[in-house]
């Protein structure tokens, strides 16, 4: 059994804990591999190689610094098959989407590539006579990001690019379900040029995570993961007295008006629903079918859900795959059957699928619940599965406030060919993200992603410009070069410019 080893100081190594964990191959349901749990000595050990690598790295001129940038880029362009296979047989997403997901991580790396502009500072000439200020932006030290199991390349691909482009060294505790992503890419950073112990990557579970939060040398985290722990890891971290954006979980509406196109429509509902399995923080998970639109959306999204291609990730006719473990399989079946049983009509029903020749595999096919209510549980938790709930309502106002009565604020569209419609959603909604037309608004790089209320704690979102100001404070300088010193004009008055 292969088995999968942290990575600290530029070397592989076992570490001291003697925990392991199954790595599953979701589409065949077997165990392909194991990966080590760290123990707190071998985080405490990574963080320890980032401290000392950060001496030298945090004083590498920036423009050497996007010169590695540049050559990670180039590697990772050229191993983007490679990195979607890793994906695809921890995860089970199909390749085509992994590669997708390689890409959008890949547009973070090329964010930063332009790190030299991003860090540009101010200055201001002669704010008072003789004195000049500029202002300059410092990495912070030492930073950790822990992540998720559904974008094993993506997600830390939105921190560690823009963080170790600002100076800072890193440490990622990647998920345990699908971790060999992450030791790839930390053989790419190092043939690339960066310094040993700049990027570690430690795999383990609770005790790696909470030693990363306790550690007095971590100046900041990123979390991606779902809304408890996001909850948990803001609180221990931010009393620590590190700087902390923890990105939780959500449930993400998608209004159709009755303008709107249904079959475009339609065919968007259906991907952003069941693509990568519904497994996507950016899922459309609630489909709110406003007035007359009702009837003619369910029929046509039903119609594309039982058309989807299920099976392995590594067959090229697959659109989707199988959830990541058989507790999601069996989570997502209950919650399914949970919605009939609280009133919901189950359209198309995705709990019995089985795929030929992968009968052990964490496959559910996907699933249509119409008349969902917003007591039911299939509306109120994140199902993280193929399963779209229609709610039906009565204008948009009424879908708004649905919105807006959500604890989650990731993100949501809106489908209308109503321009007044559409500025009345955007305006009045409470999320971080917002498509028109567009099922899954994802953020290019160059913007920030994030959320609202319980799907994000902290108040900057990753990568783009609050990526940058997450991982870096600024300076501003006061400097007078006086000729001589008779003119001193000291004064024990509170200083203003003259
Ligand atoms: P998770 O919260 O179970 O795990 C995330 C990370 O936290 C993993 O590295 C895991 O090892 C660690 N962890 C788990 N339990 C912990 C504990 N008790 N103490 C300390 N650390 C712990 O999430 P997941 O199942 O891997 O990922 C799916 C969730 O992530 C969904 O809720 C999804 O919406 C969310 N997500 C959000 C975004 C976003 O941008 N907001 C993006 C991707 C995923």
């Amino acid at each position: 059994m292969r088995t999968i080893e942290h990575w600290i100081a530029g070397k592989t190594t076992s570490g001291t804990g003697d925990r392991t964990a199954p790595v599953f191959n979701p589409a065949t349901g077997q165990q392909q591999a194991e990966v080590r749990l760290a123990a707190a000595d071998d985080v405490t050990a990574a963080v320890t190689a980032a401290e000392e690598a950060l001496r030298e790295w945090s004083q590498t001129s920036v423009s050497r610094r996007a010169k590695v940038m540049f050559a990670f880029r180039e590697l990772v362009n050229a191993h983007v098959d490679e990195i979607a296979e890793l994906i695809t047989d921890e995860h089970g997403k199909v390749l085509s989407d992994a590669r997708g997901e390689v890409q959008r991580g890949l547009e973070v790396v090329e964010f930063a590539c332009g790190i030299p502009t991003l860090l540009k500072g101010d200055f201001s000439d002669q704010v008072s006579t003789g004195v000049d200020t500029f202002s300059f932006r410092e990495p912070l030290g030492v930073v950790a990001g822990i992540t998720p199991f559904n974008f094993p390349a993506m997600v830390p691909m939105w921190m560690f690019p823009v963080a170790i482009a600002c100076g800072n060294t890193f440490v990622l505790k990647p998920s345990e379900r699908d971790p060999s992503a992450s030791m790839l890419i930390a053989q790419l950073w190092q043939r690339a040029g960066l310094p040993d112990g700049v990027f570690n990557v430690v795999h383990g579970d609770k005790v790696a995570v909470d030693t990363l939060l306790d550690a007095p040398e971590v100046a900041a985290v990123s979390f991606v993961g779902s809304t408890p722990i996001a909850r948990y890891i803001h609180e221990r971290a931010t009393s620590n007295g590190k700087r902390v954006q923890a990105l939780g979980g959500a449930k993400n509406h998608a209004i159709v008006l009755p303008d709107a196109d249904v079959d475009f429509a339609a065919d968007h509902l259906a991907a952003a629903a069941f693509g990568s399995a519904g497994e996507r923080c950016m899922a459309v998970s609630a489909a709110v079918a406003v007035g007359g639109a009702a009837d003619a959306v369910v029929a046509a999204v039903n119609e594309r859900a039982r058309a989807v291609k299920v099976g392995s990730g590594r067959d090229s006719d697959s659109e989707m795959g199988p959830v990541v473990t058989r507790d999601a399989q069996q989570r997502i079946r209950g919650l399914i059957g949970t919605g009939e049983d609280q009133g919901a009509t189950i359209t198309v029903d995705g709990r019995d699928l089985v795929v030929d020749g992968h009968e052990d595999g964490f496959f559910v096919g996907p699933t249509v619940l119409d008349r969902v209510t917003t007591d039911m549980d299939v509306y109120q938790q994140e199902i993280f599965g193929p399963v779209l709930s229609v709610v039906r309502v009565d204008d948009v106002d009424a879908a708004i406030d649905l919105v807006n009565s959500n604890p989650y604020g990731n993100g949501t569209s809106i489908f209308t060919s109503s321009g007044e419609a559409a500025r009345r959603f955007q305006r009045g909604v409470h999320v971080g993200m917002i498509g028109i037309n567009v099922p899954v608004p994802v953020p290019m790089a160059f913007y920030s992603f994030g959320g609202w209320k319980d799907s994000l704690f902290g108040d900057k979102h990753v990568h783009g410009p609050e990526g940058v100001s997450f991982y870096t404070r600024a300076k501003v300088v006061t400097a007078r070069w006086p000729r001589t010193h008779h003119a001193s004009d000291a004064s024990f008055a509170f200083p203003t410019s003259k």
